[in-house]
């Protein structure tokens, strides 16, 4: 519900004005990339900033998937991830949840290594549920899968749980996946940004349109990273 406060958004004419509307931003936005590093305390070279983390999703759908691939989601999700599972004909294994609506860790665990799953994501807090996983159950899932665990963090700014970030290291397979568009409210200027590991950054990037990200949104991605004071109100 919240909209940039008037003295950024005045900050950030000023801004504007200065930018080369002429030239190309750089492949990734480095000073924005190198912020949100720093906040994360990971490698900006774990880091891809996109055009919102639903471009992500596309992108690692290109990276990972082929017809055919096995891979799982549970249910309900975010309805990004079946069409993209349904554009690149994957073979989609779906899990349905528990009776009070949780993602059922038992059935991800077993599905994932039923199908050799390439491919599983998971959302916590979830939408439309607002459920959230425990660290211990997105490790039992990453723990068991043979491939790419992907947790979409958009609602992380209000969880108590933390980050599976944390989980990177014992778990190279986990990628994060968050957004400005909710507790930052950046919805209409799309930034969301990937963690992963090196390797798996850099695989990604070859799937990926150059140019997403442009000086515009870079630049307000930083006078709102600038104000941290605003966020603390925003979230627990
Ligand atoms: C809102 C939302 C997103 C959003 O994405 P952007 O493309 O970054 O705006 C991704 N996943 C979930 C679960 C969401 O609710």
């Amino acid at each position: 519900p919240y909209d940039l406060p008037d003295e950024i958004k005045t900050e950030l004419q000023e801004e504007v004005a200065q930018i080369a509307f002429n030239r190309y931003p750089s492949e990734q936005p480095t000073r924005l990339r190198d912020a949100l590093a720093e906040r994360e305390g990971v490698d900006p070279e774990s880091i891809i900033v996109g055009n919102g983390s639903n471009e992500l999703t596309y992108t690692f759908g290109l990276t990972l998937l082929d017809p055919g691939t096995p891979m799982v989601l549970p249910r309900p999700l975010f309805s990004l991830y079946e069409k993209i599972a349904r554009l690149q004909d994957a073979d989609l294994t779906e899990v349905p949840p528990r009776d009070d609506l949780r993602f059922d860790t038992d059935g991800l665990v077993e599905a994932v290594r039923e199908t050799g799953a390439r491919l599983t994501v998971l959302a916590t807090p979830n939408n439309p549920t607002g459920r959230a996983m425990t660290t211990e159950e997105i490790e039992r899932v990453a723990a068991a899968s043979p491939g790419v665990v992907v947790v979409d963090e958009a609602y992380v700014e209000f969880n108590t749980e933390p980050s599976a970030v944390t989980l990177m290291d014992k778990h190279p397979n986990v990628i994060v996946l968050r957004t400005m568009s909710k507790a930052f409210g950046l919805a209409g200027t799309r930034i969301g940004y990937l963690i992963g590991q090196p390797p798996v950054v850099r695989e990604s990037m070859k799937a990926r349109l150059p140019f997403k990200v442009s000086r515009f949104e870079e630049a307000t991605a930083l006078a709102l990273l600038r104000r941290p004071d605003l966020l603390e109100e925003r979230g627990r």
